[in-house]
């Protein structure tokens, strides 16, 4: 296979290699199994001595290629894919703790891993530590001598806030543990944790890499030898991705980088207009100059991402009237879509937190969370600009 080093080249001609049918694009490969030449084979392949597909909960052609080319986009030596961003979140930490471990996360993380870390590894004797995102000072002192693995997410869910992950690959190095970075909201297109020293990434799929809003997916990636580790554990488990979103996902990638810059490229502009506008209380924005962390997005993101957070002036009966007031904007619970898609988080995907808990992952009543899409950008200012209207009313 040619190995090329642009990601745009990569993401488009890294694919499988072509059947006698010569096809252009690669077919979908729609098996359980795979036939083995003879017993002789048969042996080999389960014996570990020769490459190949047996059976597609292991392997499959379109899988094989997705995980390879994310691989190749993120910087890493493997990747294993599986049928979830959960599914890769969990496959990224079960192998690698056991019962006396000790997890140290970001609290700013995502919703249903909260809910890994808080409930299903305490099942199993695996005690967390959760550290404030904003004070990275503090997070040394939490390490302890049976913490294992770092679990970060940048930018963070909801309120988009970032951790430094040069100095945060050098601190797990320090205390020989694994860092775990979701890197769902970024996409390896604007940040690549590897080069920082990250050991294992997780992504969802499902988000900004199929980005249509069509199938679910992840993948976790890291070197060789961790990648085994999480490939024995998907194969006695099974959460395997399918060959049909396989496929799906890898055509997918060949846009990522064209869709990730209009994404940015609306975020942006949608930052700078609600920055200025006068019931807006506060915007965040990884690239706006008046963001806290800018010169870190700066060093270790390409581009500020595609999501917007806002807060009106209002607070949560304005963020309600605001969402009820959109004409064009989806409201649903997904991110990383053609369409642009509002969610209020304090009334839904974060509403079983206490006000307390909110105001630590810096989610306020008033705040909208923004996922621009890709329609122009005057159509979503404009339905944005209506529905702000209507909210203070
Ligand atoms: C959506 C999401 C997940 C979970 O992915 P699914 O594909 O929905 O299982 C994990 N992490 C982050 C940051 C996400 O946004």
């Amino acid at each position: 296979m040619v190995v090329y080093k642009n990601f745009e080249t990569i993401a488009i001609r890294t694919q499988e290699k072509r059947s006698e049918n010569r096809e252009h694009s690669v077919p979908l490969y729609l098996t359980s199994s795979y036939v083995f030449d003879d017993a002789e084979q048969a042996r080999a392949l389960f014996a570990d001595e020769e490459d190949g597909n047996i059976y597609s909960r292991f392997t499959n052609p379109n899988t094989s290629e997705f995980a390879s080319k994310m691989a190749q986009l993120e910087g890493t030596e493997d990747a294993f894919a599986t049928a979830t961003g959960m599914a890769a979140v969990f496959a990224s930490i079960a192998p690698f703790l056991k019962s006396g471990d000790h997890i140290l996360a970001s609290r700013s993380v995502f919703g249903n891993t909260h809910k890994v870390i808080t409930e299903v590894l305490p099942e199993w004797d695996i005690t967390y530590t959760y550290v404030d995102i904003k004070k990275p000072e503090t997070w040394e002192a939490a390490i302890q001598t049976n913490t294992k693995m770092i679990f970060v997410e940048t930018p963070s869910n909801p309120a988009l806030d970032l951790i430094d992950l040069e100095w945060l690959g050098k601190l797990s190095k320090k205390h020989g543990c694994l860092l775990n970075v979701d890197n769902c909201f970024a996409t390896p297109f604007l940040q690549q944790p590897a080069k920082w020293g990250a050991d294992l990434i997780t992504h969802s799929a499902t988000k900004y890499i199929d980005g249509q809003g069509r199938v679910m997916g992840g993948v976790v990636l890291g070197n060789k030898e961790l990648i085994a580790k999480v490939r024995t554990f998907a194969k006695r488990t099974g959460p395997s991705l399918s060959p049909f979103n396989a496929w799906v996902l890898s055509k997918s990638l060949e846009t990522l980088a064209l869709r990730m810059e209009r994404h940015c490229e609306n975020a942006l502009r949608l930052a700078e207009y609600l920055e200025q506008h006068d019931d807006v209380a506060s915007v965040s924005y990884p690239f706006l100059s008046t963001y806290p962390n800018y010169e870190l997005a700066k060093k270790q993101m390409k581009l500020g991402g595609g999501l917007v957070c806002f807060e009106l002036k209002g607070g949560l009966e304005s963020g309600r009237k605001f969402l009820n007031a959109l004409e064009m904007i989806s409201l649903t619970a997904n991110l990383g879509d053609t369409r642009t898609i509002a969610t209020h988080p304090a009334s839904t995907t974060h509403s079983k937190l206490s006000e307390e808990e909110r105001r630590q992952v810096s989610i306020g009543a008033g705040l909208v969370r923004v996922s621009l899409g890709l329609e122009h950008f005057d159509d979503i200012k404009n339905d944005i600009e209506q529905a702000i209207q209507k909210s203070i009313n």
